[in-house]
């Protein structure tokens, strides 16, 4: 898989679209009106869920750009919610949206990890 062009346009058939869609599996977590939630098939904690915007965006830069004040609102309310579904907020998690090549996005639909389930410690890169 190549790292993603965060200025190509969005790739209808990226693998986040297709799970979408229902066209491939994965072990869903969470849903509603704007997001889709589920498993990160490599998980590198106990906890590693993958929130995505349902609407078609490639990257955060593209979303926070182009998306309505509800798709955002309800994005990041449903962020918080997961979160809060997987038991997360007591004991803390790390939240991760990686941009573009430099940024080591390699799924061209934006989605933010959500890590958890261990002490994670201190991070900058
Ligand atoms: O942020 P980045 O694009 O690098 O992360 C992509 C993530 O999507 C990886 O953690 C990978 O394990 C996960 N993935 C997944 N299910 C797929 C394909 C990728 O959970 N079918």
């Amino acid at each position: 898989m190549t790292p993603v062009d965060p200025a190509a346009p969005y790739d209808t058939q990226n693998v986040f679209a297709r799970i979408l869609r229902g066209d491939l599996p994965c072990d869903k977590v969470y849903e509603d009106d704007w997001a889709f939630a589920f498993n990160d098939i490599a998980p590198v904690a106990q906890k590693h869920v993958l929130v995505l915007p349902k609407g078609a965006y490639v990257s955060w830069d593209d979303f926070s750009a182009r998306a309505s004040d509800d798709e955002i609102a309800g994005f990041v309310r449903a962020v918080g919610t997961v979160a809060r579904q997987l038991d997360l907020v007591e004991p803390g998690y790390r939240m991760i949206c990686n941009i573009g090549a430099d940024g080591g996005q390699m799924v061209p639909h934006l989605h933010v990890h959500l890590v958890g389930g261990r002490m994670l410690g201190a991070m900058v890169a």
